[in-house]
């Protein structure tokens, strides 16, 4: 592959996600790449993408996810180690160390069933269960293919608290790909022994789009980067020669009005495909969030594009068209009264943020919930707080709310984990003080979908001459998906590769070669006390 070598030659970043933003700073620092040459392509009117959070105390606060993060996100803290906070008085990278020294996860609720909360719950794995999670640890995942985890365990694996702690941690289904399951408990496996109390688990100091996000973004402003907004890109066009292809042609849509950007030979493209957060829609305390589909965004009909008639950019209909098997939703509720959080407090035994998720077993919603530290938010008002919850099965009547969770507004959720929480006596109160805003997210764990070899493209297709694929949805081996890790360590390979640096990412932690972490795995799976 013949690497463009001029580093004022113009790059630009399709998606204005983490990805994308890591994407200029890696370009920036490690490549010399000057930044007013970089130009970030966004279809919304805010960078961030899945990385977000946004609103105020009076309409309500949102963020479509929390986010969960652990000391093997070793891209991550790379890249974080450069960028100052916002207060700059250290790095993100040392904020979020030193913030998880003073506020540590120790949950004592992992779980909270009938109304009480379990403590550090058994994982209640048979041996049959155990050899399996062995055998899938161990088997190719050549061998693996396209299988679901269902076809990986007897039916009685997913009774375990085990699954039910495993499955609300990470979003996972029994449908999803057993390749995926098998990367996350080998990747993870270094925090199988604390799992059961999240043990091991950080967090940033405010949510993610205040505490990195932000930091970023003011970075990559100071050296010159531009930003397009409510900019779509619908179409690369490239060009096939003896040496390869190059991408020649950009053509965007700003705010419906079509542009070409021109790509000379030595410019780069680098597109973040697919979205998780594609066409999510919200819904407010009155009313539920509707659910969109694949064309009321641009994301996967550009990947569609792309991938028509060409297999190295891979296949999009895997992640795409199974919306029924990806979707969920999720809350951000807002509080002007003190009462829930401290009622959550004492039920729980956790302080705000150190308990992590607390997930309702009986739930027919498979609901959880997280109180993260406030403020939550950069400039969140003294007597405010705020978090988040979501569900799994959202089709499902709920056990207080007869209504499927797709279907209810901020109000009927809050009233369902009112009752999940047995505080029906304050309801009243707490409802008339919040605002629930619901998240339907069609595409949130597509990037789970089972999967082909190839189906995810490599992030520097074969034959590319300048242009790389980053995000969720291209292939790194090792690594895993649903983190935003993932979408750094993608941004960190194709600038390094694209730019020809004799340079690579930190390699993948792996606490399979560590004795002690296999040790402790073993005698966690077990149900042996240490
Ligand atoms: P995205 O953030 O999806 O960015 C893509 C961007 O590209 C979007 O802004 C989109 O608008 C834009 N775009 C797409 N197509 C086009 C186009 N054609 N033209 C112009 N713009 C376009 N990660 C963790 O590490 N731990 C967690 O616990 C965790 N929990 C999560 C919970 C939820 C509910 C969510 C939503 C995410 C969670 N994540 C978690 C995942 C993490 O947030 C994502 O992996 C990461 O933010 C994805 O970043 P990205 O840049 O790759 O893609």
């Amino acid at each position: 592959m013949k690497r463009p070598e001029n580093n004022s030659a113009a790059t630009y970043l399709v998606g204005g996600g983490i990805a994308s933003l890591a994407a200029a700073a890696f370009l920036i620092r490690d490549g010399d790449v000057q930044g007013h040459t970089i130009t970030v392509i966004e279809e919304s009117s805010r960078i961030g993408g899945s990385l977000d959070a946004a609103g105020n105390a009076e309409d309500g606060y949102v963020m479509r996810g929390g986010r969960m993060i652990e000391s093997k996100y070793l891209c991550t803290y790379d890249l974080f180690s450069s960028i100052p906070a916002l207060d700059g008085s250290r790095t993100v990278t040392q904020e979020i160390f030193e913030w998880n020294k003073t506020m540590t996860t120790a949950s004592k609720s992992r779980l909270f069933r009938d109304g009480r909360r379990v403590d550090a719950p058994k994982f209640g794995l048979d041996e049959g269960h155990i050899l399996a999670i062995e055998r899938l640890a161990l088997e190719p995942e050549s061998l693996l293919g396209r299988s679901k985890i269902s076809d990986q365990f007897s039916p009685t694996f997913f009774e375990t608290d085990f699954w039910l702690m495993w499955c609300t941690t990470f979003a996972f289904q029994p449908w999803h790909s057993a390749v995926e399951l098998k990367r996350y408990l080998v990747r993870f496996a270094h925090m199988v022994s604390g799992f059961n109390t999240l043990t091991g688990i950080m967090r940033t100091l405010y949510n993610q789009y205040d505490s990195m996000v932000r930091p970023l973004q003011k970075w990559l402003q100071e050296r010159g980067v531009n930003f397009l907004y409510n900019t779509r890109v619908s179409d690369i066009t490239l060009f096939q020669g003896d040496a390869g292809f190059w991408a020649r042609q950009i053509a965007t849509e700003e705010s419906g009005c079509p542009k070409t950007i021109m790509v000379g030979e030595q410019d780069r493209v680098i597109v973040t495909l697919g979205s998780m957060t594609e066409a999510s829609s919200l819904g407010s305390m009155d009313s539920p969030a509707i659910q969109l589909g694949k064309a009321d965004g641009p994301s996967w009909q550009l990947w569609e594009r792309l991938a028509k008639g060409r297999s190295v950019f891979g296949n999009p209909v895997s992640f795409a068209d199974h919306i029924q098997q990806s979707k969920w939703v999720s809350f951000t509720t807002t509080l002007h009264d003190p009462a829930f959080f401290r009622l959550v407090r004492d039920l729980t035994g956790n302080v705000p943020g150190e308990g992590g998720l607390i997930t309702f077993p009986e739930s027919s919603w498979l609901a959880s919930i997280v109180l993260p530290h406030q403020p939550h938010f950069i400039g969140q008002a003294d007597g405010v707080d705020v978090f988040w919850g979501y569900g799994l099965f959202v089709d499902e009547p709920g056990n207080f709310v007869k209504k499927p969770m797709s279907a209810c507004t901020g109000r009927e959720i809050m009233t369902e984990i009112i009752g999940h929480l047995r505080l029906d006596s304050h309801a009243g109160g707490i409802l008339d003080t919040s605002t629930c805003i619901p998240c339907m997210m069609p595409f949130i764990t597509s990037q789970f979908l089972p999967r082909s070899a190839g189906d995810r493209p490599q992030v520097v297709p074969e034959g590319s001459n300048n242009l790389a694929l980053i995000g969720q949805y291209c292939e790194l081996p090792d690594d895993v998906v649903f983190t935003v890790e993932y979408s750094i360590r993608s941004a960190q390979t194709a600038v390094y590769s694209l730019l020809g640096l004799k340079k690579s990412p930190p390699p993948v932690y792996k606490g399979k070669y560590n004795p002690r972490v296999l040790l402790e795995a073993f005698m966690a799976l077990h149900g042996i006390e240490a």
